[in-house]
């Protein structure tokens, strides 16, 4: 459970007893508190606690023990199923209870009426006073220090019969809450239960059925129709037509065959194939995805943070307001309901449910949100930059017409060319290499290599230099141009392709000389437009393309998908560059590239964004939004579900707030009675966490 961090360590505690966001609160407060522990978020919807401490300054222990003093309960395996019977249904045993002393109340005769209102009042009150009064022992309030109070008052002064209901009331909404809150947990936990159970392998030829986690690197998987991947692997035998909807949101079934990989709790449509296990358990894409998910529901949005240090006044000046009206009026069933009513566990309710929901519907849809702060920054953006090679553009360039000068031809100056990006990872090497192949032309290893990011390479074979790059590297290599291909330049560049400029020289006495041109075309994205158009929609103000390709093509391309900010020959540094420039004018800045050669940039904007990352880790690990599927469609989606999830979290606030300031007004004037009071607080509970449920309904299709 404890994880390394770099120095640095976390503890994940699952933490139990947490009746509402305002307990959640308060452990939050005094894990804080304690010195050596650098950062600690407490999660009410996942109860859970997540720790970062200094290990040679605090020990587990201790933190557990701040949990524990006040009286709540640490699982040790985060399994729902464990939970006793008593405690799953605590709330709603003491919900019955209380209910069958009011109704022994409503039946007797006068005398007994108050006697068994009280009993039943005494129930309710039992469990929220011993939290009350922990927290009083820890120097702080909460609201259960209010209810306690408001409960204690009205019988005092005799109220029975209220007080009984309006325990009642409080803790039928909490179990109401703790129900609804449950489905938002849900839809998580539908995507995570997807694992399969049972995998049937091959060892020493015989064929066995065994438990999942038993199943190894490099044991031979056999995969039947409609069965579950059980491990990240590749095909050996066979084929068949993958699903992987649940996690790219791509609906359609994708064939697989020899070679290729197939990755843990897809589902096998139809064929069977035998498959060796490449990574198993915890190493698999979907192990890490899931940790990913349930780190980013732990993550607090900042709004939250400002919010919770408001909600902290709240209870203070709540119970001065009903000390206030108490003098000013002499009612004390006034000052009751105004504790009741100016609770603020509504308004602590409405940021969590909204940002859970908000996740967990774009998880759904194969898009990993990294958190609140994320989904919040998200819901902000109103500038985004995009790379061009394989974000806006397929990334699958290729060779579409080579030009050759002097006595070289055609294949020669591809030969050339391929020699010197064999070791380039380069969208434009693997064109190269690919149209090389097609062609048999045979590429020797030269000696060496430089490869220059956003630039070109630069080879060595035998004496000879090939040299091949853009313009301004072979300007940088000393290599003039003296052919005049301007026309070609501009014709080809209009078109929206590249122009690669390869120079050979045959031995190290003579400078190399062009000798050929490369014309490489990766078309756009047919999606490209739509959602170029679709983020302006929802409020994206400035978009541009960020490239290290020359101007001409950069306009091409940027003109074909409807962007009008170009920024072209830019080195990665300077993309990142941009991205801060961008940022330091004020804007919520979003970045989306494919992570070759814009790395920086992605982490330089506020939220960066990478596409296609099932499999590709670096990818998954590195963006703050990652779309699982190659479907740009995605950014525009996320982005109005974000902007969605901030509305509703602002509407939730104004809400809570206006209602609470209204119905202190009316209660002030003697107008709400203590049992609607209590109605009154428990249903906007209710109404918050209904508001923020929406959100698992948002429209994510294109
Ligand atoms: P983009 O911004 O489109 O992703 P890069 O920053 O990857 O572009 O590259 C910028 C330019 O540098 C390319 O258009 C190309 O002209 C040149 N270049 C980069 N890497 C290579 C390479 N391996 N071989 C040839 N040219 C390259
Ligand atoms: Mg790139």
């Amino acid at each position: 459970m404890d994880k390394e961090v770099k120095g640095k360590t976390k503890l994940v505690m699952s933490v139990e007893g947490m009746h509402c966001a305002d307990c959640a609160l308060n452990i939050e407060r005094s894990i804080q508190h304690l010195s050596g522990v650098l950062e600690a978020t407490v999660d009410y919807i996942n109860q859970r606690a997540v720790v970062d401490y200094d290990p040679y300054r605090i020990e587990v222990d201790q933190i557990k023990r701040a949990v524990l003093k006040p009286g709540y309960l640490i699982r040790e395996t985060p399994v729902l199923k464990t939970r006793s019977f008593f405690l799953r249904y605590r709330h709603l045993l003491m919900v019955g209870g209380i209910g069958l002393f009011l109704l022994f109340a409503w039946l007797s005769p006068q005398p007994f009426k108050g006697f068994f209102a009280f009993l039943g009042a005494i129930l309710g009150l039992f469990p929220i006073l011993r939290n009350a009064i922990k927290t009083l022992l820890s120097f702080d309030v909460n609201t259960n220090v209010l209810v306690s109070i408001a409960v204690i008052a009205a019988l005092f002064i005799g109220a029975y019969v209220e007080g009984a209901i309006v325990v009642w009331i409080l803790l039928l909404g909490e179990a109401l809450e703790g129900l609804t809150v449950a489905k938002t947990r849900k839809a998580f936990s539908t995507l995570m239960d997807l694992a399969p159970e049972k995998a049937t392998v091959r060892r020493d030829g015989k064929e066995m059925e065994i438990p999942v986690r038993e199943v190894v690197r490099g044991d031979c998987v056999i995969i039947k129709p409609g069965e579950r991947i059980p491990a990240d692997g590749i095909i050996q035998k066979g084929k068949g037509a993958v699903s992987e909807a649940f996690l790219t949101g791509e609906s359609i079934p994708i064939e697989k065959e020899v070679g290729d990989k197939v990755y843990t709790a897809t589902v096998n449509d139809s064929g069977t194939f035998e498959m060796e296990a490449v990574k198993v358990g915890e190493e698999t894409t979907f192990a890490r995805v899931k940790r990913l998910i349930q780190d980013a529901q732990s993550k607090k949005a900042p709004i939250q943070r400002t919010i919770d240090r408001f909600a902290r006044l709240f209870v203070p000046l709540s119970l001065l307001t009903a000390i206030l009206v108490f003098f000013l009026t002499g009612e004390m069933r006034r000052a009751i309901t105004i504790l009741i009513v100016a609770c603020p566990c509504a308004f602590v309710l409405g940021t969590p449910t909204a940002v859970i929901a908000g996740i967990g519907r774009a998880a759904r849809k194969g898009i990993l949100i990294k958190g609140g702060p994320i989904l919040e920054g998200c819901g902000r953006l109103n500038a985004f930059l995009f790379d061009k090679t394989g974000t806006l553009t397929h990334g699958n360039p290729r060779v579409v017409k080579i030009h050759s000068f002097d006595h070289y031809n055609e294949a020669e100056v591809l030969r050339l060319a391929g020699m010197a990006e064999l070791r380039s990872e380069h969208p434009f090497a693997r064109a190269i290499l690919s149209r090389a192949r097609e062609d048999n032309l045979d590429l020797p290893l030269a000696e060496s290599y430089e490869i220059k990011k956003g630039k070109g390479v630069t080879a060595t074979y035998d004496g000879e230099l090939i040299v091949i790059g853009n313009p301004n590297y072979l300007k940088e290599k000393g290599i003039t141009i003296e052919k005049d291909i301007k026309g070609v330049m501009e014709k080809e560049e209009g078109e929206g392709r590249t122009l690669l400029f390869v120079a050979h020289s045959n031995s190290s006495s003579e400078g190399p000389k062009l000798c050929g041109l490369l014309s490489i075309f990766d078309p756009p994205r047919e999606d490209a437009r739509k959602m170029i158009n679709e983020i302006q929609g929802a409020g994206v103000r400035r978009i541009a393309l960020l490239t290290g390709d020359r101007p001409g093509t950069a306009r091409a391309v940027a003109k074909s998908v409807g962007i009008e900010e170009v920024y072209s020959e830019l080195l990665p540094e300077e993309k990142m560059e941009r991205v801060k420039s961008f940022r330091r004018a004020g804007y919520t800045v979003g970045m989306m590239g494919d992570g070759v050669n814009d790395g920086p940039a992605l982490a330089a904007a506020d939220i960066g964004f990478a596409m296609g990352v099932y499999g590709t880790e670096v990818a998954l690990e590195t963006a703050d939004i990652a779309l699982m599927s190659d479907d740009l469609g995605g950014v525009s989606r996320v982005i109005g579900l974000s902007r969605k999830a901030l509305s509703i979290i602002h509407q939730n606030l104004f809400f809570t707030i206006g209602l609470s300031i209204l119905l202190v007004v009316i209660t002030s004037f003697g107008l709400l009675p203590m049992v609607g009071g209590a109605v009154m607080h428990e249903a906007s509970s209710l109404v918050v966490i209904l508001n923020s449920m929406r959100l698992l309904r948002y429209g994510m299709e294109s």
